[in-house]
């Protein structure tokens, strides 16, 4: 079995922004030249997710809505007596920083519509990681 290990790094613009890393996490499987196997993307922050979804203009903002109705961004919060991101902490984890996906000859077994999605709940940031580690033949 091989394990491989790389880390995507970019910044975020906006407070609240959908950045589709897709193509960033192909590329990678690609230059690896992988078989059968699983890929784990995670993204070690305490205020990001990662989401599974459709990259639609449309649907970008009604996730963005989705995570602002989960957890307003004005509320009143515990952690906002020492900080001021309890929404963008409580959206991290309602929809969590990781998702695995299965690989088939190199191939992630993405369905049609599915784009591997980083949602910042806490920018602009200079400097996110995405962690791509494959498990597999
Ligand atoms: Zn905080």
């Amino acid at each position: 079995m091989r394990v491989l290990f790389e880390e995507i790094v970019f910044g975020t613009k906006r407070k609240e922004q959908i950045v589709d890393i897709t193509g960033e996490v192909r590329a990678v499987l690609n230059r690896w030249g992988v078989q059968d196997g699983i890929v784990v993307i995670f993204a070690p922050h305490a205020t990001a997710s990662i989401v599974l979804n459709e990259n639609e203009p449309g649907l970008e903002r009604d996730i963005l809505n989705l995570f602002n109705l989960i957890a307003p961004t004005d509320a009143d919060y515990h952690h906002n007596r020492i900080d001021n991101n309890a929404h963008a902490h409580l959206r991290s984890a309602a929809f969590p920083p990781y998702v695995v996906v299965p690989v088939k000859n190199g191939k992630m077994l993405l369905g049609a519509w599915q784009r591997i999605m980083f949602v910042e709940n806490d920018g602009p940031r200079a400097q996110r990681r995405v962690i791509v580690e494959y498990m597999g033949e």
